[in-house]
């Protein structure tokens, strides 16, 4: 049987059993395939394969460093399907935003730690396909990133400037050979202590956004340090705190030049906070797909607890909750993918439009998530919280969700800027 491993096992052999990657895999499948296309469809089952695989080849039990893991995920082309990756001799049949949501429901149901990790590595892809120019060393990196040789980090907070995180403290100061020398500090960056490259923020004026730029940086040279910060509620990953000393960047490593900055980082947090709303919704059916299986199984004053309406009654509820929402993202994510089709990019209208959708998403998600987690575990009693399955993942990677990627304030701040610039069109 593989499934995770507890310290003392306190859920039953033949539900723990019916409790497999397989099983929840399956359950997952009857539910979205009405509304998948064929091709998305075919690469969900084809990605969930090769995890069930990937677990029972390796006696996964959970509790490892899932990092190891992923040289061996990259390599069979799961670390991320955004884009074709045809610039760097990839060439992906299946690819795109709907193909990436599948990427990532396939990943979170084998383990949701390591979808939420590799989630950020993806930050560094996508500003390094918008802004490689074809410079050897950038594509060398992107290739090594997609590939899983190699694992990223996106440094934009920063200890002081959180949420206000357009006024940079940390500074790039301009050398005569093209080159920059970063001073500062960087905080919370999901995989920093792992991070082989980064791409870092920084602004030639502190306080001043208007002259920031985008820069990346191979973690091995001088002047990058990490302290490893404990979130007690994702202990298997390794989030950093990054002091820059006097660290210089070659000019080819400039993404983005003093100016350029904000806007590559505005640029980056659509489609950040839309990978957000996929792993929200991963969570919530993992965690919706463990309770439909206990609670029809495990019984209570003679009857399967499903049956009691105190049980079935809010689970369905939670159900529909999800299964709206998912719709709702798939239906955004096939619109992104047909304007890519068609335009080979996405008009700037539409991504100013996008913004604000990928908030309310953002917002909304993050507190289903959290809520069909929580209530899940609480409908499977004391074998939801204990240590036996995912669940207990899924219950501390939910409450982060809110923070990362602009708080539950700051996309009401976006949402309700919106209505003000709706209401003066009118
Ligand atoms: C697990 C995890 C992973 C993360 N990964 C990354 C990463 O990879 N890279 C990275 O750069 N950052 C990352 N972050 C940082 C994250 O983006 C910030 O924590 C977040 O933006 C909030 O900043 P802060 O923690 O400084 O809180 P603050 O900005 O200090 O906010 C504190 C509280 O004040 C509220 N608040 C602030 N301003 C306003 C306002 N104007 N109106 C109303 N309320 C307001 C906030 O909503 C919040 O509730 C991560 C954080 C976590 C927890």
């Amino acid at each position: 049987m593989n499934n995770k491993k507890g310290q003392v096992q306190c859920i039953n052999d033949e539900i723990l059993e019916k409790l497999s990657l397989k099983t929840r895999n399956k359950f997952l499948n009857y539910n979205l395939m009405s509304f998948l296309k064929p091709k998305h469809f075919n690469f969900l089952k084809q990605a969930q394969k090769f995890f069930e695989k990937f677990e029972k080849k390796n006696n996964i039990t959970h509790n490892e460093d899932f990092y190891e893991w992923i040289p061996e995920i990259g390599r069979n082309g799961y670390i991320t399907r955004m884009h074709k990756f045809d610039n760097i001799g990839l060439d992906f049949e299946t690819y795109g935003m709907t193909t990436e949501f599948m990427r990532v429901l396939a990943m979170d149901f084998f383990d949701p730690q390591l979808a939420m990790g590799a989630g950020a590595t993806v930050l560094v892809v996508n500003p390094l396909m918008l802004h490689h120019e074809n410079v050897d060393v950038r594509l060398k990196a992107l290739k090594e990133l997609v590939t899983g040789e190699k694992i990223a980090c996106i440094c934009i907070t920063e200890p002081e400037r959180g949420s206000d995180a357009v006024r940079m403290l940390t500074t790039c100061d301009e050398q005569e050979d093209g080159s920059f020398i970063v001073n500062g500090e960087k905080i919370y960056q999901t995989n920093g202590p792992k991070a082989d490259w980064a791409v870092i923020y920084a602004v030639t004026e502190k306080n001043n956004g208007n002259t920031m730029a985008q820069l990346l940086v191979n973690t091995s040279w001088d002047g990058w340090e990490v302290e490893r910060v404990n979130i007690p509620w994702t202990p298997r990953m390794h989030i950093g705190k990054e002091t820059f000393t006097n660290m210089k960047i070659p000019a080819e490593y400039v993404l983005g030049k003093p100016g350029d900055g904000r806007e590559h980082l505005f640029e980056g947090l659509n489609l950040e906070r839309l990978g957000i709303v996929c792993l929200n919704l991963a969570e919530a059916w993992n965690a919706i797909t463990h309770a439909v299986i206990y609670t029809n199984m495990r019984k209570q004053f003679n009857k399967e607890i499903l049956k009691h309406q105190g049980v079935g009654f809010p689970l369905s509820d939670l159900w529909a909750q999800t299964v709206s929402m998912t719709l709702a993202t798939l239906n955004i994510c096939q619109t992104i993918d047909d304007k890519m089709e068609k335009l080979g990019t996405l008009p700037k209208e539409f991504n100013l439009a996008l913004g604000v959708t990928a908030s309310q998403l953002k917002f909304l998600s993050t507190k289903l998530s959290e809520r069909v987690v929580y209530e899940c575990a609480n409908l499977m009693g004391g074998a939801g919280v204990c240590d036996n399955t995912l669940m207990h993942d899924l219950l501390g990677i939910s409450r982060i969700q809110e923070i990362g990627g602009g708080t539950r304030q700051i996309q009401q701040y976006i949402m309700s800027y919106s209505l003000r610039q709706l209401f003066r069109l009118l």
